[in-house]
């Protein structure tokens, strides 16, 4: 398969804009249930990343290249890969416009478009991230690859974490970063003449109470000070502070920390194109039924992933489940007959917590556990640590991208006997 560049107007049956986790995925899907010509992706990116990696390339367990493959080799070969980006939605006319001018019409619409990273709307931040090697962030594949020379180059000093005031990928990213960092400085000497600090806007270490009454017990045993109700607002590279406000604080109170190793988790939001569309909700993210992915107003468009607003924490784990619900739904509206499945929430997040250990969250819409191991995964275990380092990488290149993957909930029934949920 080649991809489409050219400025031309086209017609499907299917369009999915977006190549990622969800996109891959639902297009391999359709292109097998629909047939050659029938379904089209719009992407613009040569590369295709398992972003999940990212905290492992940041920690020097791996690197980037590991994480990627050439977008050509993930999309499905009976597809049209339409290598553009989507700049206007007009779902009154079936048709969306690509930045070349194409207009691209569809019966059906899937967005899957992923977040955006609003580093510029933390002040002095982008000129940090570019000027200084010692701030740095996992969060992007264009900065990730700063963070473990940051690390090995770190002397003494004060390393600090952050967590922004917005809904993000992966939560548990912007700390699992912080567990390998004290791990490598212990294994490295440089321990005891470092702080560690984690600064997040939100009100607990993580949403889980489960999860969180535990992660508090690791923070606190490693001598990691959280700080809550705290959103970064300022780094000013030239002193090497970084402002935050306080939360909830009587007439805007703001704190100055100085660091000497900062990783920052930015603010995200739904990419701009889609803030702009008829689209979304008041939030700015696609407005779909949270339990069919049915748009709430197009009931033709069907979205998943990281840019709708359904409630649940927004990883690849939660998209290959809502894969599952929307090849099922979508196929139900195509033939017309109601047969619709519904989505319970389930995500995950592999909270690595050092070099070799790993503690599995897993939840749904209720923020109540739904485990698939039959233990305690409130833990760290180094079995976890092998799932989310060689085993749900496996899953992804081999079964999620290619739309065969949709979750756990087979084996979590299985080895429950049946009496999970
Ligand atoms: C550091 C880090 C650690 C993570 N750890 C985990 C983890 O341990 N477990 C886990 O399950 N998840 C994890 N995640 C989250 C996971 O990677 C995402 O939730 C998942 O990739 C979301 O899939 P998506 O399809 O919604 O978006 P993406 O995979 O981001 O794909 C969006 C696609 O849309 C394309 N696009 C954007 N704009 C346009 C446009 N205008 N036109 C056409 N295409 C466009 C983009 O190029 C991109 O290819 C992590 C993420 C990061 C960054």
């Amino acid at each position: 398969m080649s991809s489409l560049q050219e400025k031309k107007d086209r017609s499907y049956k299917l369009v999915v804009v977006g190549g990622g986790s969800g996109g891959c995925s639902v297009a391999s899907s359709f292109s097998r249930y629909l047939g050659k010509g029938h379904v089209a992706v719009i992407e613009p990116n040569q590369e295709h990343y398992y972003q999940p990696l990212w905290t492992l390339v940041g920690g020097g367990l791996k690197n980037v290249e590991q994480s990627k493959q050439p977008m050509v080799n993930v999309l499905p070969q009976n597809c049209d890969w339409i290598q553009d980006k989507v700049v206007t939605f007009d779902p009154e006319g079936c048709s969306v416009t690509t930045r070349n001018g194409s207009k691209i019409s569809y019966e059906y619409l899937v967005v899957a478009m992923g977040l955006q990273l609003d580093f510029d709307k933390v002040t002095g931040l982008v000129d940090a991230i570019q000027s200084d090697p010692m701030v740095v962030c996992n969060y992007s594949v264009k900065t990730v690859s700063k963070t473990f020379p940051a690390l090995q180059s770190f002397k003494r000093g004060k390393a600090i974490f952050t967590y922004p005031n917005t809904p993000i990928k992966c939560a548990g990213a912007a700390q699992k970063i912080m567990y390998l960092t004290d791990d490598f400085f212990r294994k490295n000497g440089k321990r005891d003449q470092s702080d560690i600090e984690y600064f997040t806007s939100l009100g607990m270490i993580f949403g889980v109470k489960y999860y969180a009454e535990k992660l508090e017990k690791i923070a606190a045993g490693r001598n990691i000070n959280v700080n809550y109700l705290h959103n970064l607002i300022e780094v000013q590279a030239d002193k090497r502070e970084a402002i935050f406000a306080k939360i909830n604080s009587e007439g805007g109170e703001t704190v100055t920390v100085k660091y000497d190793l900062l990783h920052v988790t930015p603010p995200m939001s739904a990419p701009n194109v889609i803030k702009a569309s008829p689209l979304t909700d008041t939030s700015g993210y696609v407005n779909v039924n949270k339990q069919t992915l049915q748009h709430v107003k197009y009931s033709n468009i069907f979205s998943l992933g990281d840019c709708t607003n359904i409630p649940t924490s927004k990883t690849a784990a939660a998209v290959a489940c809502q894969s599952g619900i929307l090849q099922n739904n979508l196929k139900a509206v195509m033939k017309g007959n109601s047969n619709q499945k519904m989505y319970d929430g389930y995500t995950s997040c592999p909270i690595v917590t050092s070099s070799n250990k790993c503690l599995l969250a897993e939840f749904d819409f209720d923020n109540q556990p739904l485990e698939t191991f039959p233990f305690k995964q409130a833990k760290e275990r180094s079995s976890m640590f092998f799932v989310k380092s060689y085993l749900l990488p496996f899953i992804y290149w081999n079964l999620m991208t290619k739309g065969y993957w949709r979750g756990p909930k087979f084996f979590r029934k299985l080895m429950h006997l049946g009496l999970s949920k």
